[in-house]
């Protein structure tokens, strides 16, 4: 294919101006053709103009794009003014001449330039960490040793290929499913309206910080503004994250109680009416992997609101799932947008990708729009705990065998059953009771009065700062008056 840059066409007006924007026409043997069609993109087109100056024209050979093999790492701690330190040091005690860092620098540049300072890392599984070490410690051993540890670490990576494959393969069923039923969004539907199987994943994200800038002013790095939590619940089947935004004031617990509300709220506000469920989270002991949660799935079937749950647990250091990437683009947008209030973090988190929507779990001002529940002491009297439950991975409820969990840690193991509870006539039919929001203590609020309050923008004066950082005592004085009107009434 050649192309012929810069072509220009005559416009039939009278008077001619310059061109501001050059047009360009593709052809091939002299007819023109359409760009869409022959999927000329602009990376792909400088690309063929590139190779056509280097190369003339012949045809494009595609390079092959393996890991360079000869990369030395050192550990992240080790960066290159480190060593040149050290180098220093051995060199000035040698009394040999110094070189200046700079120079240092461009020697290691052009004779090593495949010795590396490894990058920080976060979330790395420490099975996989241990083993590696261990294999690497076993230079100089026998060869059974050597083959045991190789074992277990081939082992272990099995396993987490098998829970992958299984996550992987439940979230393409849910897309084809949301595809056969013509499903595009969340909506509110009645329990059991779709004869179908549905999957979700849910996770907690790393908390942050309103009011929030993009262009940070220096002192509100030092002090510690209003926290607001994100909770996610993704169907990639559709794919959509409904997103809870936690603030401070409603913060109750990070707990099982937390979660099995905001999990509640999620099945009957956006759920999509399947029969069957199948959940995927990881397995934070004090989040999602205890009896609590197992109590609460337990009861959803009991109760009718579905006819199975399969809840499935990530292995740990390998639970990188949908979630997080929805909460990547939170937070991407997040960074790049001054957000003042709760509001204005919730119209973040809906523009940030076609894939996020906000939801609080209550205002500002203190009202309550996700109740947490007491879900803990709701059960506690009529269910039993199930032991081990922490290294299992695999769990699943059937309205066949209610109030009953089928338990195992990996796929290929044979499942087992426990009853949860005993006597199924003595299982509360209410839902648990709604704990109240503890609120701000006078100290936090008088700190956000006195010290975040002047870094809240507000360009259109719609009282942002009011809502974000009142006044304590002006609050105070209020709730004081109306107390004693209400005695005056009484
Ligand atoms: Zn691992």
């Amino acid at each position: 294919m050649c192309i012929y840059g810069e072509e220009t066409e005559c416009s039939k007006r009278k008077s001619q101006k310059d061109r501001e924007w050059q047009r360009t026409g593709y052809y091939v043997e002299k007819r023109p053709i359409c760009r869409k069609t022959f999927i000329v993109g602009n990376h792909h087109l400088d690309a063929l103009i590139n190779h056509y100056k280097k190369n003339g024209l012949v045809p494009r050979s595609k390079k092959s794009s393996f890991k360079r093999s000869d990369i030395l790492l050192l550990p992240s701690a080790h960066t290159k003014t480190h060593v040149y330190q050290i180098y220093k040091t051995v060199a000035e005690e040698k009394g040999d001449r110094v070189v200046s860092a700079t120079t240092f620098r461009n020697i290691w540049n052009s004779l090593m330039p495949n010795i590396r300072t490894c990058r920080p890392m976060t979330d790395l599984c420490f099975r996989c960490q241990s083993n590696m070490t261990i294999i690497f410690k076993s230079t100089n051993l026998g060869e059974e040793v050597k083959g045991a540890r190789l074992k277990q670490q081939e082992n272990h990576l099995t396993q987490v290929h098998e829970e992958r494959a299984l996550y992987q393969a439940k979230t393409q069923d849910a897309k084809l499913t949301c595809q056969r039923e013509g499903i595009f969004g969340f909506e509110r539907s009645a329990p059991y309206s779709r004869l179908m199987s549905m999957h979700y994943s849910f996770d907690y994200a790393q908390q942050v910080h309103l009011p929030s800038n993009p262009m940070q002013p220096g002192p509100i790095y030092f002090l510690v503004p209003r926290k607001c939590g994100l909770f996610g619940v993704c169907c990639k089947g559709i794919p959509k994250q409904v997103n809870f935004l936690i603030d401070e004031a409603h913060c109750i617990t990070k707990g099982s109680n937390a979660v099995v509300s905001y999990l509640d709220y999620f099945f009957e506000h956006f759920g999509l009416g399947e029969t069957h469920v199948h959940l995927h989270c990881d397995n934070c002991t004090g989040q999602n992997n205890n009896k609590f949660v197992l109590w609460y799935f337990a009861w959803r079937v009991v109760m009718g609101f579905l006819k199975s749950i399969e809840l499935d647990f990530m292995p740990t250091g390998h639970t990188k799932f949908s979630c997080d990437q929805c909460f990547g683009l939170v937070k991407q947008a997040f960074k790049r947008h001054v957000v003042s209030t709760l509001d204005c973090m919730a119209s973040v988190v809906d523009r940030s990708a076609s894939c996020n929507q906000a939801q609080l779990v209550g205002t500002a001002d203190g009202r309550t729009i996700v109740p947490v529940c007491q879900c803990q002491k709701h059960f506690e009297k009529v269910a039993k705990p199930l032991n081990g439950i922490k290294s299992q991975q695999h769990f699943r409820f059937d309205s066949k065998h209610p109030g009953t969990v089928f338990y195992r840690h990996r796929l290929s193991d044979r499942e087992c059953s426990f009853q949860l509870f005993p006597n199924l006539n003595k299982l509360p039919c209410c839902n648990p009771p709604v704990i109240p929001p503890p609120g701000l203590s006078y100290q936090r609020k008088e700190y956000l009065f006195k010290q975040i309050r002047q870094f809240i923008v507000d360009p259109n004066e719609a009282g942002f700062a009011d809502i974000m950082c009142p006044d304590p005592r002006s609050q105070q004085q209020k709730r004081s008056h109306s107390d004693i009107e209400s005695e005056d009434e009484d």
